[in-house]
């Protein structure tokens, strides 16, 4: 049976074994230890946003500024450097009042899945034909409410579309359906003749 616990007028369950295995612990330390590992992992929107934009600004000029942030996130300073001290108590920085901001082991572990992440949803929303400029702002909003399931099958996908292009089979008829609204179907033997096919060869020249 798993012990139930409130937590906050919750009801709260965790798996009997992490119980067992801690069982000379209080439940207050127990709980701290739970409470403390969901809250110490699990980046908010923004801290994702401030490694992002922080990672960015040092791969230009090797350490980051209040200024920076202002600059870019267009928030106010009090607000970077309250925010610099909450990443720093949370082990994503190295920050010492009035120099410069760089990133621990565990912040850049971080920052580099966020950006593959963006990357990931900007290149398939490029797929969709969207703009490159749209596509990385939305990219930036969607990134956050996606699933490691769905971004694994994203990866996948872009994949599938960069290979198929070089032959190009039905990536060409979705960027024609994307552009007219017209669908065709097409006739892989008889390329020579399809009407998309020869339409992309005259885009191309
Ligand atoms: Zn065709």
């Amino acid at each position: 049976m798993q012990p139930l616990i409130f937590i906050r007028g919750k009801p709260f369950l965790f798996h009997i074994n992490i119980y067992e295995q801690n069982f000379n612990h209080s439940i207050e330390k127990l709980l701290g230890q739970i409470f403390m590992s969901k809250t110490n992992d699990t980046p908010t929107v923004r801290i994702e946003n401030y490694l992002e934009t922080i990672f960015q600004v040092i791969q230009r000029k090797k350490f980051a500024q209040v200024k920076d942030i202002v600059e870019i996130l267009g928030v106010r300073p009090p607000s970077v450097t309250e925010m610099f001290q909450k990443m720093k108590e949370r082990g994503y920085i190295n920050y010492e009042r009035y120099s410069g901001v760089t990133l621990t082991e565990k912040g850049k572990t971080l920052a580099l899945k966020i950006q593959s992440r963006h990357q990931i949803i900007k290149d398939f929303l490029m797929i969709l034909d969207i703009g490159e400029r749209t596509a990385i702002k939305e990219a930036s909003e969607i990134q956050h409410n996606v699933s490691e399931e769905t971004i694994d099958k994203l990866i996948l996908f872009i994949d599938f579309v960069k290979k198929s292009k070089k032959t190009g089979g039905w990536i060409d008829h979705l960027d024609y359906f994307f552009k007219t609204g017209e669908y065709v179907e097409c006739q892989p033997a008889n390329r020579e003749n399809c009407p998309v096919h020869s339409w992309k060869q005259k885009m191309i020249h």
